[in-house]
C-alpha cells in the first residue's frame, strides 16, 4: 500500500538539512554541508536494500538495486540498466538554513500565509496550478527560507520508490542504478560524474517541474566573443584620427534586434544576449550568449551578429571587428531522437499514473543534457515542485506520490517492452 506519510516524513527530514551550494566556491562540492545530506542518503539507501551505497571523493552517492527477474523471465538479460538521478543542493541565492517545513492539510483553495514571515503569501490568484490542489496536502517553507523541494522531492521520491520495491518483492524490475549529486544549481552537477562507472544504459533525472511533465529538450547554446579594435590618440587632438572602440561596440549592441533578447522572448524563441563588456578606446570586447532550440536557429543569430558587426565597422572607418563563436552545449533532443523509447516509455509511465503527459522544453541547460552528451541519455521526469528557487516554493504531497508511482511505472514499462 502506498504510504504517503512515510514519503512526507522522509521529505521533511531531508529539507531540514542545509545543502545550499555556492557559486563563488572553487572546491568540489562547492559547499561541504551538502555532504551532511549525502551521508544520510548513503545510510538510507543501505536501509532500502542497496547494500553497495557509497559516497565518492567528490560527494557523489551511487548505489545499485540488482534485478529480481526470475531465470525464466523473457526480459532477463535484455532489460537495460536504468539510472535514477536527483540533486541534493538548493539554490544559492535564497537561504536554506533552518528550513521549517509547513504541512497544510486539506488545503482550502485560498491564499497560503507563511507563518515565519506573514508578509510572504502564496496567492491563489498568482498560482493557477494551485486551484487544482484543493483538498490536497500542500507543503511549504515558513517564509524565512526556501523549501528545497527542488530537488529534495526528487531525492525522497526515488528513495520511496526503492522502499516500495523492497516491500513488494513480486514487482519485477531490471538493474537500477541510483545517483545523488551535488552542485546542480551552480551548473557543476556533472563536473566529476563518472558515466562509465555509473554503468547505466539510460537514466532519468527526477527534478523540479509540475505534475505530469517530461522534459526532453534544452537549448542549443553557443557563446560569441566580439572584439573591436579602434585607434587611440590624445583626445585634445583627436579630430579625424580617433576611432573609439567603446563607441563602436555600443553602436553594435544597440543595432541588434530588440525583440530577440531574454527580456523579450519566451517558450521556443531563442535570443542573442550580451552578458559582459570590457575595454577602452583602442580595444573593446563583448561576450554574448546565443541560444535557440535548433542549431539552424543558432546559425541565424550568428549571421545577424556578423552582419550587424559589418555594418558597425563600415559606419566607423578605421575600426575592425572580429567575431569568434564557441560551442557550449546542444539540445538533448538531438540525442534522444536516436533512442525515442527513453521518452516514449516515460510518457507511458505518466499515463499509467492517471496523468496526461506534457513534454516541455527547458530554456537553459540541465544536468540531464550534459549527461546525455557524456553518453548517458537522461531526460527529466517531474518531481512535482512549484515556484522553486524562492520562499514561495510549494509542493502537494499527492503530486509527490504521483512521481513515486511514475518512477515505479517507468521501471515496469522497461521490463515489459524488453520482453519483445
Ligand atoms: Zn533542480
Amino acid at each position: 500500500m502506498p504510504d504517503r506519510e512515510s514519503l512526507l516524513d522522509r521529505f521533511a527530514r531531508y529539507v531540514r538539512i542545509d545543502t545550499q551550494s555556492s557559486e563563488s566556491s572553487q572546491t568540489y562540492p562547492s559547499t561541504e554541508k551538502q555532504k551532511d545530506l549525502l551521508r544520510v542518503l548513503v545510510s538510507d539507501l543501505a536501509d532500502a536494500g542497496l547494500g553497495d551505497a557509497a559516497m565518492d571523493e567528490w560527494g557523489y552517492v551511487t548505489a545499485t538495486l540488482a534485478s529480481n527477474l526470475p531465470p525464466d523471465h523473457p526480459s532477463l538479460g535484455k532489460v537495460p540498466t536504468i539510472g535514477l538521478v536527483a540533486h541534493v543542493d538548493t539554490y544559492h541565492e535564497v537561504s536554506g538554513t533552518d528550513v521549517k517545513p509547513q504541512v497544510h492539510r486539506n488545503y482550502d483553495g485560498g491564499d497560503i500565509v507563511l507563518p515565519g514571515d506573514p508578509s510572504i503569501v502564496i496567492r491563489a490568484a498568482d498560482e493557477p496550478a494551485l486551484a487544482a490542489c484543493k483538498g490536497m496536502t500542500i507543503i511549504t517553507a515558513d517564509g524565512t527560507t526556501l523549501l528545497g523541494a527542488d530537488d529534495k522531492a526528487g531525492v525522497a521520491e526515488i528513495l520511496e520508490a526503492l522502499w516500495r520495491l523492497k516491500e513488494n518483492p513480486s514487482r519485477l524490475h531490471g538493474t537500477i542504478r541510483v545517483a545523488f549529486t551535488p552542485d546542480e544549481e551552480v551548473g557543476r552537477g556533472t563536473e566529476h560524474f563518472d558515466v562509465k562507472q555509473f554503468a547505466a544504459d539510460f537514466a532519468y533525472t527526477i527534478d523540479g517541474s509540475g505534475v505530469g511533465e517530461l522534459e526532453d529538450e534544452t537549448f542549443c547554446a553557443d557563446s560569441a566573443h566580439v572584439t573591436v579594435k579602434g585607434a587611440d590618440v590624445h583626445p585634445g587632438y583627436a579630430k579625424g584620427k580617433m576611432v573609439n572602440a567603446l563607441r563602436v561596440l555600443a553602436d553594435l549592441i544597440m543595432a541588434l534586434p530588440p525583440d530577440r533578447t531574454p527580456e523579450t522572448t519566451e517558450l521556443r524563441q531563442g535570443y542573442l544576449h550580451p552578458i559582459n563588456v570590457s575595454g577602452n578606446v583602442s580595444e573593446a570586447k563583448a561576450h554574448f550568449l546565443v541560444r535557440d532550440f535548433t542549431e539552424e536557429g543558432l546559425r541565424e543569430f550568428e549571421a545577424v551578429l556578423r552582419e550587424t558587426a559589418g555594418r558597425s565597422e563600415r559606419k566607423h572607418p578605421g575600426s575592425t571587428i572580429t567575431l569568434e563563436i564557441k560551442e557550449s552545449y546542444r539540445n538533448m533532443r538531438y540525442l534522444i531522437n536516436t533512442h525515442a523509447e527513453v521518452v516514449d516509455y516515460a510518457e507511458e509511465a505518466i499515463r499509467r499514473t492517471g496523468l496526461t503527459p506534457r513534454r516541455t522544453s527547458v530554456r537553459g541547460g540541465t544536468d540531464g543534457a550534459r549527461l546525455s552528451y557524456m553518453g548517458l541519455l537522461t531526460p527529466n521526469l517531474f518531481d512535482g515542485s512549484m515556484n522553486f528557487h524562492g520562499k514561495k516554493e510549494w509542493i502537494p504531497l499527492e503530486w509527490m506520490e504521483k512521481a513515486v508511482e511514475t518512477i515505479l511505472n517507468v521501471l515496469d514499462v522497461w521490463v515489459e517492452k524488453s520482453a519483445k
